[in-house]
């Protein structure tokens, strides 16, 4: 069988932004027969997510992640459906996910690597399993509830940092459910703006690119800032925790604003903002979804249920066809996506 696939092509060196040309399209063929405990896999939905920026690099600095190598097919988050299985856990016809799903079209898998999923859990929209319903999903809900400290009749306030983006959508929406009485979101663009103010419900949406984040901050946040889910880092994050009232709580999500820079993870804070932290008593823990997978089951069916009685709206920018993975990439980490950034596989 003739099959397409994405491999890495060059690295965009520890300091500097992926280009589509750090990606390649091949040709290549998958051998007819399938061996025990293998499955013939259809590729349906493929993820791009920041945390790949690392795997760009030789040495991605976390020793749960291994790098992409050079001229070897890149792997993340897919969706498929089995077309034909030699293994005892799933048969022909089952839609399954993995997070190491390789960038082509079809592809040979270990069953024991597949996992099969309910497409009702999503009424049949499969790409929802990478995001809402998936692993960006989960970062948000259980993010929120592991580290937030939402408190319903509370009176809190919270700020999503990346806020038009697969967690952060997903996270102002959460927040507004739990009890926040006021949701602002920032992120970059206008048009995101209107989204989450329209479509998603949030309070407040500041557009960093345009506006005084400072100022424009601080009258959408009358009472001060209570939890603030943090995607970015950086200079943004310096402002939201400026203005965090005593006991508040940051959910540090993602530091993307760094991830083109050769610095560890999380990065160093400014002193100022370290200071900050601490006369205030604001918790700031590392959220790691991948540790909290003992909860994913009960969170996914949370999220399905929110997702299908319209509780929490879904947002999606699909790209067609396996030949554009490397530019949704780039794309994505420079904010050209509004929620999650999805690839349709077309055969
Ligand atoms: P998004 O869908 O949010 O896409 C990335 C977004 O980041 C872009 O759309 C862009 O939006 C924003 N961005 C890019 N560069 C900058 C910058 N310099 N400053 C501010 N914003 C920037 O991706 P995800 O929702 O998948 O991921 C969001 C964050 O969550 C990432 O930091 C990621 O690493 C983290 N994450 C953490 C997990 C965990 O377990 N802790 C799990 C999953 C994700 P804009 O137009 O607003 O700039």
């Amino acid at each position: 069988m003739h099959v397409q696939r994405v491999v890495l092509n060059s690295r965009p060196g520890k300091n500097g932004a992926p280009v589509p040309e750090n990606f390649r399209v091949e040709e290549t063929t998958l051998a007819p027969d399938l061996k025990d405990g293998e499955a013939l896999v259809r590729t349906l939905y493929l993820s791009v997510d920041p945390y790949m920026r690392c795997r760009l690099n030789e040495d991605t600095g976390a020793d749960y992640l291994t790098p992409w190598q050079l001229s070897e097919c890149v792997d993340g988050g897919g969706v498929g459906l089995v077309e034909s299985s030699r293994c005892s856990t799933c048969t022909e016809g089952d839609v399954v996910t993995s997070f190491n799903w390789p960038w082509q079209t079809h592809a040979v898998m270990k069953g024991s690597g597949l996992q099969k999923v309910d497409p009702q859990l999503v009424d049949g929209h499969l790409s929802y399993f990478l995001g809402a319903v998936g692993i960006t999903g989960l970062a948000a809900l259980l993010g929120v509830r592991e580290k937030g400290h939402v408190i319903k009749g509370a009176n809190q306030t919270m700020v999503v940092s990346g806020a038009a983006g697969a967690c952060g959508s997903i996270a102002g929406q959460i927040g507004r459910l739990d009890g926040c009485v006021r949701v602002v979101g920032i992120c970059g663009t206008d048009e995101k703006c209107r989204a989450l103010v329209e479509d998603l419900g949030f309070s407040a949406a500041i557009n960093y690119g345009q506006e005084d984040v400072p100022t424009k901050l601080k009258e959408c946040c009358p009472d001060g800032v209570d939890v603030y889910f943090d995607n970015v880092g950086g200079v943004t994050s310096d402002t939201v925790i400026a203005q965090m009232n005593k006991g508040g709580h940051v959910i540090l999500c993602g530091q993307i604003s760094q991830y083109n820079k050769d610095v560890p993870y999380p990065p160093p804070l400014s002193e100022e903002t370290q200071e900050t932290l601490q006369r205030k008593s604001i918790t700031r823990e590392r959220f790691m979804v991948l540790n909290y997978m003992n909860k994913a089951d009960a969170a996914l069916c949370e999220l399905s249920q929110c997702v299908k009685s319209g509780q929490v709206k879904v947002l999606e920018t699909v790209v067609n066809g396996i030949e554009h993975m490397g530019d949704a990439f780039c794309s994505m980490m420079k904010g050209g996506n509004i929620g999650k950034q999805i690839i349709k596989i077309l055969q």
